[in-house]
């Protein structure tokens, strides 16, 4: 055993304290560095999304897309409802209605990882479909930004004016025609075509048409065949497409007989 002097063991709990202190100093610099790392990762990473979420900034400005910078925008377009949760039900519940009778028309290819494989399209029709009435077509959700169209096709057929009108009118209704663009509240379907403006009866290309100079996307085929092969190419007194604004559709229920601009 050594007897250490008083100043010898203030000399030692001196240098014991420098040492806590610098050991101290040294795990602040050092979880101030990992820190500020995950900061600058966390920023890069944040500016990386951000950039690549507008789609003005995906490709080479003045050279249009090709398969890559079409899916690296459709794998950027961030899911922010659901198609199988929102609309489906609702459509489900339209068939406790005796006047309606609800179709599955089709189905489009899902794109989603981890989720069914595609999304089923439906439309509702007047049960007692004959020919003294007139036809009436209406159609929500083609663009699927457009939520109060979708909305206002399903407050027309659950809240009795639907009903009201079968007296006058053979009625049918696609509530939501592009279900990856309404998950996605976007405009194109998942290919970054517009399907409004794809009605190409027979997947021709249109000469000198800029916005889809390709064939009808998934979801209008899907409407062209069902309305011609399904409802046996019937004729319509009226097609009202209920559109309405991301912006505005919270507040104001937009149901005009309109194309949109
Ligand atoms: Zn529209």
């Amino acid at each position: 055993m050594v007897i250490l002097g008083k100043n010898q063991v203030i000399a030692k709990r001196l240098s014991q304290i420098s040492i806590l202190i610098m050991v101290s100093l040294r795990l602040a610099l050092a979880i101030l560095m990992t820190a500020s790392a995950r900061m600058t990762t966390i920023a890069a990473l944040s500016t990386a999304s951000a950039s690549v979420n507008h789609p003005s900034t995906i490709g080479t400005p003045g050279k249009p897309w090709g398969i890559d910078e079409f899916k690296l925008w459709r794998d950027t377009r961030v899911k922010q409802r659901c198609y199988t949760a929102d609309i489906v039900p609702k459509i489900e519940s339209l068939r406790d209605n005796t006047l309606f009778d609800v179709v599955k028309y089709g189905e489009v290819e899902h794109y989603g990882i981890g989720e069914c494989d595609a999304f089923p399209l439906f439309a509702v029709k007047s049960r007692d479909w004959s020919e003294d009435k007139p036809n009436v077509f209406i159609t929500g959700g083609i663009h699927g930004y457009e939520t109060s169209g979708v909305e206002g096709a399903f407050l027309f057929l659950s809240g009795g004016r639907a009903a009201h009108y079968t007296q006058h009118f053979n009625i049918l209704v696609a509530p939501c025609v592009s279900p990856w663009a309404y998950e996605r509240i976007q405009r194109w379907n998942a290919k970054g075509v517009d399907p409004n403006r794809s009605f190409n009866p027979n997947g021709e290309v249109v000469e000198g048409r800029s916005f889809n100079p390709g064939e009808a996307t998934e979801e209008s085929a899907a409407l062209i065949k069902f309305l011609r092969e399904d409802m046996g190419h019937v004729q319509f007194f009226c097609h009202m497409d209920l559109t309405g604004r991301m912006n505005q559709h919270h507040t104001i229920m937009r149901a005009k007989s309109r194309q949109c601009p």
